[in-house]
C-alpha cells in the first residue's frame, strides 16, 4: 500500500522544505520501508532547464535526461534512490499537458478549468508510478500562502480527502523565530501559517518547526494547541552543523515514531542509523584538511553548484578529511595572474558552465594547474577547457576554440548534431529551442585498460549524466594525444569523447559528464574520492 506524506513550507522560503523532506525519506528507509520523493514546482517554466541558476541553483540532471528541480539532489543523496522525470511537476508542464490535451479535443466540449482539469493533472502527476513504494514524500514548492501554489494546494486537499488519512499525511514546516529583544521564542508565524493551509482546507497533522534553540515543552503545546495537531507532533527541526546529521536530530526529536504512528504501522524496532553517525562522526573530526579552488562563473550563489559542493564534501568523507571550498571567479583571472591566488591550493576544479563570459580565466586555471602538477578535475565545459588549452599550449593549434563562441577555425569542441543512443541515432538542429537541443540524461563510455579513468572507477564500462550541447571534437584526437592527453573514456562507438587524462600528471581527469549528480554521502562518487585523495597527497607534498 502506498502512503503519500504532503510536506508545505509556511512563514518564509529557505527553510530547507528540500533537506527536511529528503531525511524524512532516509529515516523511513532506515526502518526499511520503501520510498520516493517528488517535488511539485508552482513556476510556469515546463521545467528547471532554461533557468539561470543564479535564478533558481542548478539543474539536477535525471538518468531519464530530466532537467529538474536541486532538491532532486538532496533526495537523491539521502535515499540512494535515483528520480525519474516523474519525480519533478512544474505548473507549467501540468497546464502544457492540460493544454495538448484541450488541444486534442479529449475533453470532448467541456469547458476546460483549473478545477478540476488542472488539479486533476495535479493528483495524476502525484501518484503517477508510485505502486512500488510504500511511502511517496511529495514536497510542494513554495510557501503557503503564495497564489501560484493555490492549485497544488487544493490537489493534495482533494487527495487527503479521496484517499483518506490511513494513506495520507500532511507535514507542514514553519520558522519559530528567537526574538533576541523579548529573550522569547515565537509561535504566532507558526499559527498564523497553519491558519493559512486551514483556509484551503488543508489540517497537517504534524509541525516541523525550524528554530535556533530548542522549543520549550510550554511552547510546544502552545503550538500544539492552537494548532490542532499532538503535542507529540510539534518537531523541533534545530539547526544543525552537517546537513547529513539531520536525520538523526530528526529521529531524536521523534519524527519518524510520530509519522508511523499517524499511519498505525509500528515503531517499536529502533531504525539502524549507523552510516549516518559513522559519517557525521567524520565530518566532526576529519584528519586534516585540504584546500580545493573551484574555478567558475556562478560561484556569488553556491545554489548553483550544490551538488558539486556535496561531492566534494563527500570525497573527503571517504578520505577522513574537510574538504575547503575556495569558489574563484574565473574572470579575475582574465585581468591578473593565477599564481598568487592558486599558489597552495591543493586541487583546482573547473565545473560546468554555459557561454564565453570568464573562459579565458578558466583556460588560465588549468593551465597553472597542469604546469605546476595540481590535481585538477574538469567537469563537462572544465574538461572542454583542458581540452582547449592542451591544444593551444602543447598542441601547436593557437586557435583552437569551441564553436559555442561563434564560428572558428579550429573548433577542438563543437557542436555534434548526430550521436548514436543504443540502437536510435538522436540528432539535435543547430538553432533550435535552447530547452531541448541538449544531451542529457545517462550515457555509457568505455574506459581504456590501464588508464587513471579505469583504475579510479574499478571497471570498464560507466553510466553517467550528461547535460552539454557540444563535444570535444574527436577528429583532433591524434593531435591531442600526441601532445600528451590521452582520451580514456569514449562513447561505445567511439565518437564521443568522454574522458581525457594527462597520464603523465599525478591527478589530471576532465570528464564531459556530470559525476557530481550521482555522488552520495553514503557512496561517495570514485571520481570525488580520488581527485580529494590526490589533494591530500599535494598537501603532504606541500
Ligand atoms: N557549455 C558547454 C556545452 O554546452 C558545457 C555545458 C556544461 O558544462 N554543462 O557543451
Amino acid at each position: 500500500m502506498t502512503r503519500f506524506v504532503f510536506i508545505t513550507g509556511g512563514v518564509v522560503s529557505s527553510l530547507g522544505k528540500g533537506i527536511a523532506s529528503a531525511a524524512l525519506g532516509a529515516l523511513l528507509q532506515s526502518r526499511g520501508w520503501r520510498v520516493r520523493l517528488r517535488k511539485l514546482d508552482p513556476y510556469l517554466n515546463v521545467d528547471p532547464g532554461t533557468m539561470s541558476p543564479l535564478q533558481h541553483g542548478e539543474v539536477f540532471v535525471t538518468d531519464d535526461g530530466a532537467e529538474t528541480d536541486l532538491d532532486l539532489g538532496h533526495y537523491e543523496r539521502f535515499t540512494g534512490v535515483h528520480a525519474t522525470r516523474n519525480d519533478n511537476a512544474t505548473t507549467g508542464r501540468i497546464y502544457s499537458e492540460v493544454i495538448a490535451r484541450e488541444r486534442r479535443g479529449d475533453y470532448l466540449g467541456a469547458t476546460v478549468q483549473v478545477i478540476p482539469h488542472i488539479t486533476d493533472a495535479i493528483k495524476d502527476a502525484i501518484v503517477r508510478d508510485t505502486d512500488d513504494v510504500d511511502f511517496a514524500l511529495i514536497e510542494i514548492g513554495g510557501t503557503v500562502g503564495d497564489i501560484e501554489s493555490l492549485p497544488f494546494l487544493e490537489a493534495i486537499r482533494q487527495l487527503g480527502n479521496e484517499l483518506g488519512p490511513q494513506k495520507t499525511m500532511f507535514v507542514h514546516l514553519t520558522l519559530v523565530p528567537y526574538i533576541p529583544s523579548a529573550g522569547e521564542l515565537k509561535t504566532k508565524p507558526t499559527q498564523h501559517s497553519v491558519k493559512e493551509l486551514q483556509n484551503v482546507g488543508i489540517q497537517p497533522q504534524m509541525l516541523l518547526c525550524r528554530c535556533d534553540r530548542p522549543i520549550p515543552e510550554n511552547e510546544r503545546r502552545k503550538i500544539a494547541s492552537f494548532c490542532n495537531v499532538r503535542p507529540e507532533a510539534v518537531v523541533a527541526a534545530l539547526d544543525v552543523d552537517t546537513i547529513y546529521s539531520v536525520p538523526i536530530a530528526y529521529h531524536a526529536e521523534g519524527m519518524d515514531t510520530e509519522v508511523l504512528r499517524h499511519f498505525g504501522l509500528d515503531a517499536t524496532i529502533e531504525p539502524d542509523m549507523s552510516d549516518w553517525q559513522r559519517i557525521c562522526d567524520t565530518v566532526r573530526a576529519p584528519e586534516g584538511e585540504v584546500r580545493i579552488a573551484v574555478v567558475g562563473k556562478y560561484t556569488n550563489l553556491l545554489d548553483s553548484y550544490k551538488s558539486l559542493a556535496e561531492a566534494l564534501a563527500h570525497g573527503g568523507i571517504a578520505n577522513g578529511v574537510k574538504v575547503v571550498l575556495d569558489w574563484v571567479d574565473s574572470e579575475i583571472f582574465e585581468q591578473s595572474n593565477p599564481v598568487p591566488r592558486l599558489e597552495g591550493v591543493h586541487g583546482i576544479l573547473v565545473p560546468g558552465g554555459f557561454g564565453e563570459r570568464g573562459t579565458e580565466g578558466k583556460i588560465a586555471a588549468v593551465r597553472f594547474a597542469r604546469e605546476r602538477r595540481v590535481p585538477f578535475l574538469g567537469i563537462c565545459f572544465g574538461m572542454q577547457m583542458a581540452v582547449i588549452e592542451c591544444a593551444r599550449n602543447l598542441a601547436g593549434l593557437p586557435d583552437a576554440s569551441s564553436s559555442e563562441f561563434g564560428a572558428c577555425d579550429t573548433p577542438v569542441v563543437g557542436l555534434l548534431t548526430e550521436w548514436a543512443r543504443g540502437n536510435e541515432i538522436e540528432t539535435r538542429a543547430e538553432g533550435g529551442d535552447l530547452g531541448g537541443t541538449m544531451r542529457k540524461g545517462a550515457y555509457p563510455a568505455l574506459l581504456a585498460e590501464g588508464s587513471l579513468a579505469n583504475r579510479v572507477y574499478g571497471t570498464h564500462t560507466i553510466s553517467e549524466r550528461h547535460r552539454h550541447r557540444y563535444e570535444v571534437n574527436i577528429r583532433y584526437r591524434e593531435v591531442l594525444e600526441g601532445a600528451g592527453l590521452r582520451f580514456s573514456g569514449l562513447s561505445p562507438d567511439g565518437v564521443l569523447p568522454e574522458i581525457v587524462e594527462y597520464p603523465d600528471q599525478p591527478w589530471f581527469v576532465g570528464v564531459q559528464f556530470h559525476p557530481e549528480l550521482k555522488s552520495k554521502p553514503r557512496a561517495p562518487h570514485p571520481l570525488f574520492s580520488g581527485f580529494i585523495a590526490a589533494a591530500v597527497r599535494q598537501a603532504r607534498l606541500v
